[in-house]
């Protein structure tokens, strides 16, 4: 169905080619060959690349078009069939380039962003440390100047995608005598570089990607890698963490979505007491209360999309847009479990990735506790 005005024109064409291009070639068995054997997903990265889809919301000089919004429609219909995909898509193109693109020097730009355009590198986000969770401003991770570059010592956590990422953004603290939320920058962080170590974590889901553990020991990094201005990065941050809200709830309202239409088409065929389950109202209850949350989440993602492509200030409806789209896809993958029976506990079906996916949602990105405290605090609490 057209959303108007969401999804008109050119951003339906985009829609509409991804869940063509995904369906086509992001089969089940490709998405739980990943997920069982945390198969990183590189072919889908360089095919989807090749379509121009990692150029999205990157600067036309680049090969980029199209705004937020778009952004939102395209993570959502990736999601769909892929988390990781769309997970990858968010950190490299999203936060790592979006960050590059409005506070990187032409240089850095010049670097990075082409490549990323033609999928060649991925990037990662380091900003979570091992005392610095929700309370992200306690970063303790220092990295010192010296004549032309950083000597950088301390350790994150949760770092996704940094087993892949040719560089990490990470979030340092360049003058540690400041207050906390000033005296930090942003590095691009190369993963070659002599003293990272990089120690995957055993997780519950996002095998495809791996999230790590890095430790920085005296590296080494060029001072022409810092972003934006030094001891800025705070501030500098912001924007990119109102984004990836926006976009964890897109990703979110696909995936969502899939497991509804999932056990749709299982209550549909099931057969118990000689009809099929559907005919039950308990199960078209769940299915219908279910379908309704999907609905509104994907309205509340693409407000927070409209309003970021208009350039307005969109911490509330994002954040309430995270909380509610990641409940939402929580309380669907339950449901949807329930709805498929002893099959959806089985690792032959899908829906126990989406039970276990789900679940990351209300905590990363910052936990759903924190985002409902964005929400208070915009309402003047
Ligand atoms: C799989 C995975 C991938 C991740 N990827 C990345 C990544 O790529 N880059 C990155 O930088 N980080 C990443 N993270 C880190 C993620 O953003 C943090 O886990 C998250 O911000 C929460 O921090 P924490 O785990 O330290 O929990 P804590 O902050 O210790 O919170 C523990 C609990 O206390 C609650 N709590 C804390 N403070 C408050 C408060 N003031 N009021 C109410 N409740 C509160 C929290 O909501 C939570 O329920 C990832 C995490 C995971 C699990």
């Amino acid at each position: 169905k057209m959303l108007t005005p969401y999804t008109t024109g050119e951003r339906k064409l985009l829609q509409e080619s991804v869940h063509q291009f995904m369906k086509a070639e992001c089969p089940r068995e490709y998405v739980r060959e990943c997920d069982e054997h945390k198969r990183y997903p590189i072919e889908l990265i360089q095919k989807t690349a090749a379509l121009g889809w990692w150029s999205l919301t990157l600067p036309p000089e680049y090969g980029g078009y199209g705004d937020y919004l778009d952004m939102i429609v395209f993570l959502e219909a990736i999601a769909y069939y892929s988390i990781a995909l769309a997970r990858v898509w968010n950190i490299t193109v999203s936060m790592v380039g979006g960050t590059i693109q409005r506070f990187g020097t032409p240089a850095q730009k010049a670097e990075i962003l082409p490549r990323v355009a033609r999928g060649e590198i991925t990037l990662a986000f380091a900003l979570s440390e091992p005392d610095a969770g929700s309370d992200a401003a306690a970063v303790k991770t220092t990295a010192i100047l010296q004549d032309d570059h950083f000597v950088v010592n301390g350790s994150k956590m949760w770092i996704t995608n940094a087993l892949h990422a040719h560089y990490l953004l990470t979030v340092v603290r360049t003058d540690p005598r400041a207050e906390r939320h000033q005296g930090m920058s942003l590095l691009l962080i190369p993963r070659e570089s002599e003293g990272v170590e990089i120690q995957p974590l055993n997780l519950l889901g996002g095998h495809a990607l791996r999230t790590c553990a890095v430790y920085f020991d005296e590296v080494r990094v060029p001072a022409h890698l810092l972003v934006g201005e030094l001891h800025h990065g705070w501030i500098n941050l912001l924007p990119t963490l109102t984004k990836e809200r926006a976009a964890l709830a897109a990703m979110c309202t696909g995936a969502a979505q899939a497991v509804v239409d999932d056990a749709l088409r299982y209550a549909k065929q099931r057969v118990q007491f000689g009809r099929p389950i559907g005919k039950f109202q308990a199960i078209q209850h769940k299915l219908a209360d279910m379908q309704t949350r999907v609905d509104a989440s994907r309205l509340l993602a693409y407000q927070a999309g409209y309003l970021l492509a208009q350039g307005q200030a969109a911490d509330r409806e994002a954040s309430a847009a995270k909380v509610f789209a990641a409940d939402t896809y929580v309380q669907t993958a339950i449901e949807g479990l329930q709805i498929l029976g002893g099959y959806g506990y089985s690792m032959e079906s899908d829906m126990q990735r989406h039970f276990r996916e789900s679940k990351l949602f209300q905590i990363f990105g910052g936990t759903n506790e924190i985002q409902r405290l964005v929400v208070a605090r915009q309402l003047g609490l």
